[in-house]
């Protein structure tokens, strides 16, 4: 038997993460997991749900920094970003959304029937666009509001792994749909910055009279 209790303590250096620790019992035998003890590290993993940053947050219009250097703290950063993707829960994330204002995303553009299919993705460029698609889009970072979106049907993009390898990968549709979304990100774009002055002008009413569904 095992009980789970999740604690949330505010993290004071670095970055504006929640980290959850978790106290595990077990029978006779109940142990802390505190940050830094490394040895219980390997055997539990610490889950880190970040706070997503929210329109009109500066951060989401800056152009996002490309990143020089796969470190340890960016494949940290790419695991957290997953852990508080699916928990939010959505198909994509990108780095300025939780306060990093680095070129790094992560999707799981799969549908309901399809089985998980996680992406990383480090300085992620459009090389290519054909076709034209439109789907109601939502974000994270602009809650309680959606809009219809044209975009590009088919992309061809290019990027690193966490590995520093290149990637060049064709996508349509969905995943197509949600990468472009992302990349957006990447340049300081929201989705509402595509909609018309008419529906965006709604949108800024109920965000000021705090009527968003
Ligand atoms: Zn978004």
């Amino acid at each position: 038997m095992e009980l789970r209790f999740a604690i949330k303590i505010p993290n004071t250096a670095k970055s504006n993460l929640r980290l959850t620790y978790f106290i595990l019992i077990d029978y006779n035998c109940a142990f802390l997991l505190f940050p830094y003890s490394n040895k219980l590290h390997k055997f539990i993993p610490i889950m880190s749900i970040l706070e997503i940053n929210v329109y009109p947050d500066p951060i989401l219009k800056r152009v996002a920094k490309k990143i020089i250097d796969i470190d340890d703290s960016i494949k940290q950063l790419a695991k957290d970003m997953f852990e508080t993707m699916y928990q939010a829960p959505g198909v994509g994330l990108a780095a300025p959304q939780v306060g990093h204002s680095i070129s790094l995303v992560v999707a799981d553009p799969a549908s309901n029937d399809d089985p998980p299919n996680p992406m990383v993705l480090v300085n992620p460029t459009i090389i290519a666009g054909e076709g034209e698609t439109t789907i109601v889009e939502g974000c994270l970072s602009v809650p309680g509001f959606s809009a219809e979106i044209s975009r590009y049907q088919k992309i061809v993009i290019r990027a690193l792994t966490l590995d520093a390898e290149e990637l060049e990968l064709t996508l349509e549709d969905f995943p197509a749909i949600v990468i472009q979304h992302e990349i957006d990100h990447l340049q300081g774009k929201l989705f509402i910055d595509r909609i018309s002055r008419l529906k965006r002008n709604i949108f800024e009413r109920k965000l000021k009279k705090g009527t968003l569904a």
